[in-house]
């Protein structure tokens, strides 16, 4: 039997998860994805060539494989781009139910820790701003949205639930806006549609005046967190939940300028209607991620930009040289 401790990753072929993943390798681990290829892709763990990495595709709405002993439950699948939430909703929803219920079933069987991935997106169109871990959130319940975000919501319940029924180590992390490197180009999110469009010289399309605004953390800086979280003594750690993000907060019609500029671009900024329910701020509350962790984020929105660059470059075959 293998002495490393072995953790599974669900959503392991996403943004985020392939990250973790790497992280994890990184660290010695033996890792597990288990990931359904909905939204992420085989591409993001081909670089991969560890023995002690293992992919499978698996959707986490059905119960999990016998992987043999384990320590850590990572559970990252879900689709998270708005563009999905209304063309995937019942995917999403049961993704964060039934699939969180595995996760945890899974978790609670094997004696391993559960770190929950949960989102900014709990906190809805928010009235508290900061955003802190207390705040209860603003969210419509029968929106567009709701799928997501509510299904997020009751992940975080089912984790109270596990916690309060079974004895077990469950950690939730609500991520804020993160942004980096194997983000597809068609995901939908902000950053990837003004890099792809900025890339292609296609106008760059604001939503709404673009006075709503976003806090964007770089993946790494996220990642780190994630993985100081999960490690951290359980006597402080134990059933918390942590805010992760940026504090850097910025305007959309701002960041629509920061992307032309750092790509020495010259597209036109174009508005198109504001989705419904699009939050008009958020900015994390990261002082319990400072007291618990000592973490904060390290990389600035114009070198995070710079970093995801190439593969965007490479994917959508063009080339930008941004250090003239
Ligand atoms: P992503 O779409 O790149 O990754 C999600 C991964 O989960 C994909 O590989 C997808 O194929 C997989 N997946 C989805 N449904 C599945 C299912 N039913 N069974 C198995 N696999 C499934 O998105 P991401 O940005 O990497 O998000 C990862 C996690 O982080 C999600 O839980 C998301 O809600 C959370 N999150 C991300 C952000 C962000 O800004 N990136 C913000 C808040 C929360
Ligand atoms: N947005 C935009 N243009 C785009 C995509 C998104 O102006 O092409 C806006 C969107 O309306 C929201 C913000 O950018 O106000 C962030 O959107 P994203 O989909 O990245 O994530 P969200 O924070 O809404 O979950």
């Amino acid at each position: 039997m293998s002495s490393k401790p072995h953790a599974v990753v669900t959503g392991g072929a996403g943004f985020v998860g392939s990250h973790l993943v790497d992280s994890l390798l990184e660290d010695g681990f033996e890792v597990t994805s288990l990931d359904n290829f909905g939204s992420g892709r085989p591409k993001n763990l081909a670089h991969i060539e560890s023995d002690a990495f293992d992919s499978l595709e698996h959707d986490v709405r059905e119960p999990f494989p016998d992987l043999g002993d384990v320590d850590y439950v990572f559970h990252f699948a879900s689709r998270a781009s708005p563009k999905d939430f209304e063309s995937h909703a019942v995917e999403i929803a049961l993704t964060n139910s039934e699939g969180t219920h595995n996760a945890l079933r899974y978790a609670r069987d094997n004696d391993a820790r559960a770190i929950l991935a949960s989102t900014s997106e709990v906190y809805g169109d928010p009235e508290v701003h900061p955003q802190h871990e207390e705040y209860n959130g603003s969210v419509n319940i029968r929106g567009p949205r709701a799928p997501y975000d509510e299904s997020k919501r009751f992940s975080e319940a089912l984790a109270v639930a596990f916690q309060q029924q079974y004895d077990i180590d469950i950690r939730t992390v609500r991520i804020f806006n993160t942004y980096g490197p194997r983000m597809r180009p068609d995901d939908g999110r902000v950053i990837p549609n003004f890099l792809s469009q900025a890339l292609r010289g296609e106008d760059l399309t604001v939503y709404g005046d673009g006075t709503q605004t976003r806090s964007f953390c770089y993946v790494s800086d996220l990642v780190t967190g994630i993985r100081e979280f999960a490690d951290a003594d359980p006597n402080t750690a134990s059933g918390e939940v942590l805010n992760l993000g940026s504090t850097e907060e910025i305007e959309i019609r701002t960041l629509a300028k920061t992307i032309l500029d750092v790509l020495d671009a010259d597209s036109e900024i174009v508005h198109q209607d504001l989705p419904e329910d699009d939050p008009q701020v958020r900015r994390p509350d990261i002082t319990r991620a400072k007291q618990l962790l000592g973490w904060e984020p390290t990389v600035s929105l114009e070198a995070g930009l710079e970093r995801t660059l190439p593969q965007f470059e490479d994917e959508l075959d063009v080339s930008v040289d941004t250090r003239q």
